[in-house]
């Protein structure tokens, strides 16, 4: 078994950005620049949003960190987007979900200009995903999730990949990159409806998991011999714990490993990958806004 260490991918990802950044610099005078607005205070959203200043200023972007209180509404969201949008000087620009009750997040989405939507969540980048259109913003998590395949060198071409969960940002959007004719493999989706889902499952050569339910995927649900991909980030209590959680996934890691040919921890996998990618789209939409 091959653990997959997302953290040393996203290390080298983090590396090669560090060096074209800095030749954008010397030969264009450009420096990437991403907007990132949050709309109150929930304490992952405050977490990842660093994690992101963090990994922008590591690699030499600039960023902006633009809070909004938790009040703030629709039109006074839209606004916002709008000078961002018309500012040559922003390249990228994100907005943390979840935004509070009561703002259509799609509508959020869709405000972002395509090419500096660099979360790809934008109706007119995943019309693009889906068409295949090599100028799409590709959602991050499952940008990084084909580079964890293709970098580990798993054989993806004529696998059998299923996918559990079926969310717009993970679930669909990383079935349809598994089926594009670059990828091709034959994809499987299931969701809450699926019957026999083990059944499924189990006659997976590349098991991608994303439904938010710790150690949901169980020993017996998995193939001997596959690669599984464990996207679940879950907060289970653990009074070891200064902070009295810690984070699990939706494989039941302990048992299933032992069974695959590479598999994903989490903390340590996914999640790295997600951050790495989108300073990868940031960079993307610089120099093509350039
Ligand atoms: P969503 O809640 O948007 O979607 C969950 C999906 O799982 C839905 O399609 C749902 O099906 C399906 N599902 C839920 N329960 C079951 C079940 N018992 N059997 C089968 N399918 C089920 O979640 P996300 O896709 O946004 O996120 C999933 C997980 O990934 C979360 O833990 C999240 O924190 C994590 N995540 C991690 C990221 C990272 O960077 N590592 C990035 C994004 C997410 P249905 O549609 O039928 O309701």
């Amino acid at each position: 078994m091959q653990l997959i260490d997302g953290n040393q991918i996203a290390g080298q990802i983090f590396e090669d950005l560090k060096i074209s950044t800095a030749r954008l610099l010397a030969e264009k005078n450009i420096v990437p620049h991403i907007v990132v607005l949050r709309v109150g205070n929930d304490p992952a959203s405050v977490s990842y949003v660093k994690r992101k200043e963090k990994a922008a200023a590591e690699i030499g972007f600039r960023s902006t960190i633009k809070v909004l209180p938790e009040t703030a509404t629709q039109s006074e969201l839209e606004a916002l987007i709008d000078i961002y949008n018309a500012d040559p000087a922003v390249h990228g620009i994100l907005i943390q979900s979840p935004l509070p009750l009561g703002i259509d997040e799609t509508a959020i989405f869709n405000r972002v200009v395509p090419e500096k939507d660099v979360d790809g969540f934008s109706t007119v980048n995943v019309g693009k995903l889906v068409q295949e259109l090599p100028d799409a913003m590709v959602p991050c998590t499952p940008a990084g999730i084909m580079e964890l395949l293709r970098r580990t060198g798993t054989q993806i071409k004529g696998a059998h990949a299923v996918v559990v969960g079926r969310s717009q940002i993970v679930g669909k959007a990383i079935a349809n990159l598994l089926v594009a004719h670059d990828a091709s493999a034959t994809v499987t989706i299931c969701h809450s409806a699926t019957k026999d889902m083990a059944a499924i499952t189990r006659t997976a050569d590349i098991l991608i998991v994303a439904i938010g339910k710790p150690h949901f995927v169980r020993a017996d649900m998995v193939k001997a011999g596959a690669v599984v991909i464990d996207v679940g980030i879950n907060r289970v209590p653990d009074a070891s714990k200064k902070n009295g959680f810690r984070l699990v996934g939706d494989v039941d890691f302990d048992n299933v490993a032992p069974l695959c040919e590479r598999i994903t921890p989490v903390p340590g996998g996914v999640g790295p990958m997600t951050v790495a990618m989108l300073m990868k789209n940031t960079f993307k939409a610089a120099t093509r806004l350039a």
